[in-house]
């Protein structure tokens, strides 16, 4: 069985329970993904992909979870009743403060691959991820990642990785594997010029460098270490190949991974979501084949805002 062709991120609502200082999301809010769109994404990912390779779709962007067991239910049923013969993985990223117990056990019963967005201990998660009312969510998304663990499912964690996270490396580390999570660390996205908040959390490419190491050599002196994606990747990538883990280290993350938003519009990657000059098509009306991957093959050769 093969790995993906196309991997997509489907962001099934444009609204989040959070505000995160560092968020980079730029769509506007708006409602959820309707049946039309859902099974046009699923009719053309699957046909591309076809049924000799696994077809990933990862429910990841603003807060999944917003979108209610009945948006999964919906899913599960249309891969199961229409896509059968298609061979798929279904991965959710969320903040994790919306799990339930019965949310819990769907999704483990389903075989979805949890990931919860944390940052590392309560100090530095909640200084950043906080709800409107400025509130903390550390202690909410671990009671998620509780529900998830008593029944049995298995969980990651995926970090944001600000100026703060840098100076205590050691500290994140420790936390991750006391808590027995495998995670990874990604740094701050800056995806325009103008999103000042983003700015002034970013990591310079020197502290980012020097946490980068920090991390690895925990993580490679360890005799029972975490899994942690980025330190695969950079260990595959001593190793002389460039087929990594992770999008970021793939080679050309923009001829394998596409983001379908609520409305069907079509953009590179889930952090360009919103931003106009990124926007791919509509899975609605264009083609992937003609269209919408030769267009991503056309922004990567251009600029990013970020510099
Ligand atoms: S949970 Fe994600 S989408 Fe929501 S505010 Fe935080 S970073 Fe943004």
């Amino acid at each position: 069985m093969k790995g993906p062709k196309l991997t997509v991120i489907v962001v099934p609502v444009a609204r989040c329970n959070l505000s995160c200082a560092y968020c980079y999301i730029t769509a506007p809010s708006g409602g959820s993904m309707d049946d039309t769109i859902l099974h046009t994404v699923f009719t053309k990912v699957f046909h591309y992909n076809g049924a000799d390779a696994i077809s990933e779709f990862i429910w990841h962007g603003f807060e999944p979870l917003l979108a209610g067991k009945r948006f999964y239910e919906n899913v599960v049923k249309i891969q199961n009743q229409e896509f059968s013969q298609f061979p798929v993985v279904n991965r959710l990223q969320t903040n994790g403060t919306l799990l339930t117990s019965e949310l819990a056990e769907f999704s483990t019963t389903n075989k979805f691959r949890l990931g919860v967005s944390l940052d590392g201990p309560q100090f530095i998660h909640d200084e950043y991820r906080r709800y409107p009312s400025g509130k903390g969510s550390f202690i909410d998304a671990m009671h998620g990642i509780d529900l998830i663990r008593r029944i049995g499912g298995s969980v990651a964690a995926i970090g944001v990785l600000t100026p703060l996270g840098a100076e205590h490396i050691t500290d994140i580390y420790d936390f991750f594997k006391r808590e027995k999570l495998d995670f990874d660390l990604l740094p701050v996205t800056l995806v325009r010029k103008d999103d000042k908040q983003s700015k002034a959390l970013r990591l310079t490419p020197k502290q980012y460098a020097t946490a980068a190491i920090e991390l690895f050599d925990l993580w490679f002196s360890d005799s029972q270490p975490p899994q942690i994606r980025s330190c695969d990747s950079w260990t595959l990538a001593a190793l002389g190949t460039t087929i990594g883990q992770e999008c970021t280290y793939s080679g050309n993350c923009f001829a394998r991974n596409i983001t379908v938003d609520p409305c069907g519009n079509v953009w590179p990657c889930e952090r360009f979501n919103g931003v106009d000059r990124f926007k791919l098509g509509n899975i609605l009306t264009d083609s992937l084949t003609e269209t919408i991957i030769p267009q991503g093959g056309g922004v990567a050769s251009g600029e990013a805002e970020g510099d």
